[in-house]
């Protein structure tokens, strides 16, 4: 719930107020306005049943709100978030592309991606060196080696890293070699993974979850969020429905929505999104019009021999293909590529 203040309320009516929330063991959380200040509460409310904070002096009123999310939530922070990674920015002026293999297979296969994907416009380069598989016999990755590969290939291109981590090894492994942690759709309800996530001090690409409502999601960017980490980003990659054209089905409406209900930057995935190769631009495209604010796609110098995802990733030429096409959108949209 929120508290709102009367217009001009003095400091000691606040201070007033959050001393009572704190004291039932809750955290608050000002937005302070020129004439009005708002009091979110973070916690469980029923602690303040007792209160009666409504006749506390120079409360105006109380508001309910049905999210339990607060963190991420639009209504306590209006402005959209802006996230610093390296030398790049996700957010509002940007469209950012992070861009390459689903796995990483080898160094050279990784700074060959890396160097092409670079050309084309991508500020980051993605790659998995932990993947959760469907089945435990497919390819599971190079795991801490393939996470130094990313850090060579990062070395030599200047890109922005990103790899998915499945554990708190993986985040313990991941820390030392790249600039940003990814949690998969499989992983989006670990809790105790994103707690370890809002802990790494790295910004955090959080998937939707195969088969989660956006209000799930939110709160689950909210366990990263209330670890003291602010840097986290939204990623669309399709949810599952009865549909079987296409691996899942991108949920499109989930980017305005976000837009609406949380402040967190917003990304979208056509690759694992359509599962097929020629749908990504058509899809990519399509998130820019929607207000993404970037994109993440599959990349591979040789799809047909990929170890994993490969009849989604784009060739380079491809990829070239459809960054050319991106610009005009980026600049429709007012976004920097
Ligand atoms: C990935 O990005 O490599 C991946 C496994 O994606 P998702 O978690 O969306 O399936
Ligand atoms: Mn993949």
């Amino acid at each position: 719930m929120i508290i709102v203040m009367k217009p001009k309320a003095p400091k000691s009516s606040i201070e007033h107020v959050v001393e009572i929330i704190k004291s039932n063991g809750l955290e608050t959380h000002l937005s302070e306005g020129k004439e009005v200040t708002i009091i979110g509460v973070v916690g469980d409310k029923t602690r303040l049943n007792l209160s009666n904070l409504e006749i506390a002096p120079n409360v105006d009123k109380i508001v309910p709100i049905t999210e339990s999310y607060k963190l991420s939530n639009r209504k306590f922070h209006p402005e959209p978030t802006s996230i610093q990674v390296g030398n790049t920015s996700i957010g509002p002026d940007n469209l950012t592309v992070m861009a390459g293999p689903c796995a990483i297979e080898s160094e050279e296969q990784l700074i060959l991606i890396a160097k092409s994907v670079k050309k084309a416009g991508a500020a980051f380069l993605r790659g998995g060196a932990y993947k959760p598989r469907t089945s435990p016999y497919s390819f599971q990755g190079l795991e801490e080696e393939g996470l130094r590969y990313m850090k060579k290939a990062q070395e030599e291109t200047g890109l922005a890293t990103i790899c998915e981590v499945i554990s708190e090894a993986s985040i313990e492994a991941a820390v030392k070699y790249v600039d940003m942690l990814q949690i998969g759709a499989r992983n989006m309800q670990n809790f105790q993974l994103l707690r370890e996530a809002g802990q790494s001090g790295l910004p955090v690409l959080l998937k939707r979850g195969l088969s989660s409502t956006i209000d799930e999601w939110l709160n689950a960017a909210e366990y990263i969020i209330a670890e003291g980490n602010r840097n986290v980003v939204l990623c669309e990659r399709g949810i599952r429905t009865y549909e079987t054209a296409t691996r899942n089905t991108l949920d499109i409406s989930a980017v305005p929505v976000l837009k609406s209900k949380s402040h967190l930057p917003v990304i979208v995935d056509p690759s694992h999104a359509s599962g097929v190769r020629a749908y990504v631009a058509p899809l990519a495209k399509c998130a820019v019009a929607a207000g993404a604010d970037g994109l993440m796609i599959e990349v591979h110098n040789n799809p047909p021999c990929a170890l994993s995802d490969g009849p989604q990733s784009l060739t380079f030429a491809q990829f070239d293909e459809l960054a050319k096409e991106l610009k005009a959108y980026a600049a429709l949209s007012g976004r920097n590529f």
